[in-house]
């Protein structure tokens, strides 16, 4: 099988085993860190991030996937540091966020999409930060704005680096806004495989004419935000898997939560008031047992945690 770059360095793709494709072990406001680091706790974030993992890994986890990157505070050290203390085999990215969803960092506004894709593809065969530790594979994000100037850069320059890398793209969507069609459209346009795509935050809707559209393009979908019933309660996100799955789509889905072990966007009481269950084993200590009962097979299930996620970062 091919392999998959982890912290560690390159796995087996078979060794991947049970996989939350989209948690973040730290999402913090980069440009607040960097100019005021005394508003952090650097090891209340460690010990956050460490719990966190060593929860899910009770529940059989043993590869996540966070799709950290510039503007969430990517950190390759900070995360090899959670991957040894806790044995996790832990999967890094590349790409832009964007804040606001629209807006790209001036460095890059002023320098054409190729330029961008070299950044990227030394991230995915070089190293991250100076470290030796490569990324997996590629983040783009669209949402409420659209696809701004920034973000089609973002997205095109993505596709090249994946099209000169083999590595495959996780895109932030907004179903809402219908955002997935309009990424697939432009990472097709660039020449990548649909397979090669992962349209995360699909299961922020259970709008399923918008849904199969998008599965007709070709991407892998992301029902990977269980927890935050502020997009969509998770009765709904329920429905919309179970039929999914009914339509024969369980190895076109993952099942994550996009939790974020710390994050600083809102101070800690309000995401306790928000989001209760916004954490990395809510699926396995409540929506998997619901989805069982919604009459969702056992093998589905493992499909979406299992097989789906290695078949997007591995082909395999
Ligand atoms: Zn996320």
């Amino acid at each position: 099988m091919p392999s998959v770059q982890t912290t560690a360095g390159p796995i087996d793709a078979s060794a991947m085993g049970r996989t939350l494709c989209h948690e973040h072990l730290r999402t913090s406001s980069e440009a607040v860190r960097f100019q005021f680091p005394h508003l952090y706790d650097a090891e209340a974030e460690f010990e956050a991030a460490v719990a966190q993992v060593r929860a899910a890994m009770e529940h059989g986890v043993r590869t996540i996937v966070d799709p950290a990157c510039m503007d969430l505070g990517r950190d390759a050290g900070f995360a090899r540091r959670v991957a040894e203390a806790t044995g996790i085999q832990l999967v890094l990215a590349t790409g832009i966020y964007g804040e606001h969803y629209s807006f790209i960092a001036h460095h890059f506004e002023t320098r054409d999409e190729d330029y961008l894709a070299d950044a990227f593809v030394h991230d995915l065969e070089q190293g991250v930060q100076g470290t030796e530790i490569r990324s997996a594979f590629l983040k783009t994000a669209a949402d409420e704005p659209g696809i701004t100037p920034g973000v089609e850069k973002v997205h095109r320059a993505a596709a090249r680096a994946s099209l000169r890398t083999g590595a495959p793209i996780m895109a932030h969507s907004r179903p809402a806004s219908r955002t997935g069609l309009d990424q697939m459209r432009i990472f097709l346009d660039e020449g990548v495989a649909p397979e090669k795509v992962m349209i995360a935050h699909t299961g922020d809707t259970d709008d399923l004419a918008y849904i199969e559209e998008l599965l007709a393009l070709g991407p892998y979908i992301g029902m990977d935000r269980y927890g935050t019933e502020i997009f969509l309660p998770d009765a709904q996100r329920n429905t919309t898997v179970a039929a999914l799955v009914e339509r024969g789509y369980a190895e076109r889905m993952i099942l994550s939560h996009d939790a974020c072990a710390t994050i600083d966007w809102f101070p800690p009481e309000m995401i306790a008031q928000l989001a209760p269950n916004w954490h990395f084993t809510h699926l396995f200590e409540t929506v998997i047992p619901q989805l069982l009962e919604l009459g969702v097979a056992q093998d589905a299930i493992d499909a979406m945690l299992d097989l789906t996620p290695r078949r997007w970062l591995a082909g395999a």
